[in-house]
């Protein structure tokens, strides 16, 4: 009887899978970007009378609606810069490009549909940074010039309209802001509005700070303590550092030191981030140079490693958004179960249980009996994100049940 009703524990977690959109051929993308930049246009005309919308502004921002709730934005990797616009000489102005930025983004929305048959939203300022910084306010963004203004304005209402789209559609989702960094550490700076003095506070200290971050509506919603979701195993840092791209902060490297350069966010995680409301996430990804955006090669590298931690970040974090049904989170006892390079672990204290895994579509790939203190190999499966989910034979209840993301 048992086994029986372990079994139908099993079967009603297993999320249905859901029917998305077909990917669309080349014609009808261009058309529904054509259609997207028109839309974007008439947004603009419509709600600012102090800046004047150009057609100009137009072939200035790339815009791709998405069928998946994450938002890609890149404001600093553009290469235009017609004489028509004016540059940007404000004193204190930053006009260095973010290298490769807008190739990471492309690449990162790429790969994430290899992986899961839908695409992100993608927003890319294609204006050098001396014409436009679509990461500021509109008066160091443009510095005066109105065609810059007017697409600074297209910029950001392109990011209203994707939060807007991903909200309606999935109840929330998240922003990833990319970037690029100079300083001397070779590791991804994560900036969620938090200073690194700030993240050289203690746990308990900064788990005072959720409300100032613009992860606000993930903390809210998850229930987890702040720390946790900043530098914990399954932070945003943590899961990077385990697809091998150092980052900070993370539980490996939970703040920049004392001295150490560190980006903690800017205009666009604090106004299309949750911070002030809402429940889309943004956190600003600071990329290093060297072996990372060096070249197109390793460009392309990076956008892989990145797009399997995001979407680990994705199904731990925003489920709900990204299936349809969500499998339960933790009770507490992921402790009992851990992936050790190929291999599950269940912990010696734990009780003998079952062990599924769901691939990135919600079907279940894989069903394990472990027992306490059992190492198993993992079987040979194709690269990728999954969801382990332990279920202890002696529970009674379906809602004890523990979740880890394994990458393979
Ligand atoms: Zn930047």
């Amino acid at each position: 009887m048992s086994i029986l009703r372990r079994k139908m524990i099993v079967l009603l977690t297993i999320p249905p899978r859901k029917v998305w959109p077909g990917v669309h051929s080349v014609a009808q993308a261009l058309m529904i970007r054509a259609l997207t930049i028109l839309s974007f246009f008439g947004v603009v005309a419509a709600s600012s009378s102090a800046i004047v919308p150009s057609a100009m502004a137009q072939p200035f921002v790339e815009v791709e609606t998405g069928t998946y709730p994450l938002i890609l934005s890149a404001p600093h990797g553009g290469y235009l810069a017609p004489d028509s616009l004016a540059d940007r000489t404000c004193t204190a102005c930053v006009t260095v490009r973010d290298s490769r930025t807008q190739e990471w983004a492309r690449a990162l929305a790429d790969a994430i549909e290899t992986r899961t048959g839908k695409r992100p939203w993608v927003v890319i300022n294609l204006l050098d940074r001396v014409k436009l910084d679509a990461n500021r306010d509109v008066g160091e963004a443009a510095d005066g010039d109105p065609h810059a203004a007017a697409a600074w304005a297209t910029y950001h209402a392109a990011l209203d309209e994707a939060s807007e789209a991903v909200t309606s559609e999935f109840g929330g989702g998240l922003l990833l802001d990319l970037h690029g960094h100079g300083h001397s550490q070779p590791r991804f700076e994560l900036g969620y509005l938090l200073s690194a003095s700030r993240l050289r506070q203690s746990d308990a200290e900064l788990n005072q700070f959720a409300s100032l971050s613009s992860i606000r509506a993930l903390h809210h919603r998850s229930g987890e303590s702040f720390s946790t979701l900043v530098r914990g195993s399954e932070s945003f840092g943590q899961l990077l550092q385990l697809v091998g791209v150092a980052s900070t902060p993370s539980q490996a490297d939970p703040a920049p030191l004392s001295g150490q350069a560190f980006f903690s966010g800017g205009y666009i995680t604090a106004r299309h981030g949750s911070r002030d409301g809402g429940t889309v996430d943004a956190i600003q990804l600071e990329a290093h140079r060297p072996g990372a955006r060096d070249s197109q090669e390793n460009v392309v590298a990076l956008a892989e490693n990145v797009a399997d931690a995001t979407l680990a970040y994705m199904q731990r974090w925003y489920a709900d958004a990204t299936w349809s049904e969500r499998i339960p989170s933790s009770d507490g006892q992921s402790a009992c179960l851990s992936q050790r390079g190929d291999e599950l672990v269940l912990q010696g204290d734990c009780a003998s249980g079952q062990v599924t895994l769901y691939d990135m579509l919600g079907r279940r790939a894989i069903l394990l009996e472990m027992n306490p203190g059992q190492r198993t190999t993992l079987p040979v499966m194709a690269r990728g994100v999954y969801i382990a989910q332990y279920l202890p034979h002696n529970s009674a209840r379906s809602g004890r049940v523990s979740t880890i993301t394994v990458l393979l």
